[in-house]
């Protein structure tokens, strides 16, 4: 294997050993890349304060003897993100948005976009201005579109009456369906997500379009807690996994409004 070299954000990381991490990556040409970081632990020298959680740097690793991990050679800071480290419901989104990408992705298959969506949203949790629940629908209505599962948000999947032709102003979710169902066609359930008429238009707009503008767009709360309680559910049961980040994220956050 020739050398790889690349930019990369760091996903997770474990302990192998007394001296050496496991490190999963996030590159940006190829992917989804776990390596052995050797002596990542044991030397005060060796990549110090570098394999952070949720930085971007530029590495270089090289194949590993026989069928062992790739091996990280170099590693360099690009954007280190240190103020996501500083709050406790920072790092909770930055897990979830890092778990729900570990999870989706295959091994070295490249993807672009949805590489420049999660430095976006990191940068901009980084930041502090936007507001973590709006990076929060931004980055799971962008993941799900780039991923294939987009929800159906035009009609209801039972009937096919257009959203626009449906009364009242509010719609249920079928998870299973993949997206809305009005209320006729599926009775109203006190715990299950539902979504309101300006929320599904404000859902369609952040999840397509330049980025930096639909970062802008704004949620009242009860808009933002209706997008957060159908997203939260709608993607880990597309992508065919109930994220451990998801439950911290949610006993930090308290009951949304
Ligand atoms: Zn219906």
């Amino acid at each position: 294997m020739t050398p790889l070299a690349t930019s990369a954000i760091l996903l997770r990381r474990r302990d192998y050993g007394d001296y050496d991490l496991i490190v999963t990556f996030f590159t940006q040409s190829q992917g989804k890349v776990t390596l052995m970081a050797k002596a990542a632990k044991k030397s005060a020298r060796r990549f110090a304060g570098v394999l952070e959680l949720f930085s971007e740097v530029d590495i270089i690793a090289t194949s590993g003897r026989r069928s062992g991990l790739p091996v990280l050679q170099e590693a360099a800071l690009k954007h280190p993100f240190a103020q996501i480290r500083v709050l406790p419901t920072r790092i909770a989104y930055a897990s979830y948005w890092s778990e729900l990408v570990d999870v989706w992705m295959e091994d070295r298959v490249t993807q672009t976009e949805l590489y420049r969506l999660l430095l976006h949203v990191l940068r901009e949790l980084d930041q502090g201005v936007t507001s973590e629940a709006v990076l929060s629908v931004l980055f799971q209505m962008r993941l799900l579109r780039i991923s294939g599962h987009s929800p159906n948000l035009k009609l209801c999947g039972i009937c096919r009456k257009a959203v626009d032709a449906v009364r009242p102003n509010v719609l249920g979710v079928d998870v299973a369906k993949g997206g809305i169902a009005c209320l006729g066609c599926l009775p109203p359930s006190p715990d299950g997500p539902h979504l309101s008429k300006g929320t599904i238009k404000q859902l369609q707009w952040i999840a397509d379009g330049d980025l930096p503008r639909a970062t802008r767009i704004r949620f009242s709360p009860v808009a933002i807690s209706e997008a957060l309680r159908f997203l939260e559910s709608f993607v880990p049961y597309h992508l065919g996994r109930q994220p451990r980040s998801l439950g911290v994220l949610r006993q930090l956050r308290g009951s949304l409004p």
